[in-house]
């Protein structure tokens, strides 16, 4: 899996793809990660890649011309490559986007900043996503929640390819509940079923649990949940 990713600030994401999990995937190949300084694509001496909005009003939009000389540029780098725009407008991400985003071989990421893009870019990307509806200030942060939540996906990179299965949203309901040592904590026991050793009996605790806690935590994905089932 490459990544690819179109910033003004590309230096956020060295720290956070060096350590752990995702580090280790970097250092084994499996997943490759290069960033991209937009401003290399603005004109002129300056490398101006935003300006005032027609119309008026307050903040700066980013110029369609660098933003679109770079994606042009990474088609080019990476060819076939899916080309996602950063946006708190897009398609809400979630599990069901990151299994269908993981299927790519090459995902590039366009990060805005400012009041974000000037409309026409829109038409030369093949996706826009939103990590949620909240407002942050750059597209940097969202793009890194994608590539996270797609490399955990990518064959090899967590070793135990079962864990990602049973998480939490892989198949539309919360994960069932986890402990480990000490068997009692502050007065609290890991519940005697887990200690039992009986792996039948296990599976059907924690099939209930996760049904438990689904509908009482999240009744928008209980609703969905049931609903799939009454269809099927
Ligand atoms: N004026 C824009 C609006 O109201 O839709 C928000 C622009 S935001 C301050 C600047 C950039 O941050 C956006 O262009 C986008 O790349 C990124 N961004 C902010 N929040 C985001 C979110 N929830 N999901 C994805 N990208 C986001």
């Amino acid at each position: 899996m490459q990544f690819a990713v179109l910033s003004l600030f590309p230096d956020m994401f060295t720290s956070p793809f060096a350590q752990s999990i995702i580090g280790k995937a970097v250092e084994k190949g499996l997943v490759g990660i290069e960033t991209h300084q937009l401003r290399n694509y603005a004109a002129g001496r300056h490398q101006v890649t935003d300006d005032t909005p027609y119309g008026g009003g307050d903040g700066m939009v980013m110029k369609p011309e660098p933003v679109w000389h770079g994606i042009e540029d990474m088609r080019q780098r990476y060819s076939g490559a899916h080309v996602l725009l950063m946006t708190p407008q897009g398609q809400r991400f979630n599990q069901a986007e990151a299994e269908r985003l993981a299927q790519n071989r090459a995902l590039v990421f366009v990060c805005g900043r400012y009041e974000g893009f000037d409309e026409r870019i829109r038409s030369y990307v093949d996706a826009e996503y939103s990590i949620g509806d909240y407002v942050l200030t750059g597209g940097e942060l969202p793009a890194m929640v994608i590539m996270d939540a797609v490399a955990r996906l990518v064959p090899g990179v967590l070793g135990n390819e079962g864990s990602a299965r049973q998480d939490s949203h892989s198949d539309g309901l919360l994960e069932f509940p986890h402990y480990t040592r000490p068997a009692e904590f502050r007065n609290e026991k890991v519940p005697d079923i887990l200690l039992s050793g009986n792996h039948a009996r296990i599976e059907e605790w924690r099939r209930k649990e996760q049904l438990k806690r689904t509908e009482e935590r999240r009744p928008d994905l209980w609703q969905r949940y049931t609903q799939h089932k009454s269809d099927n």
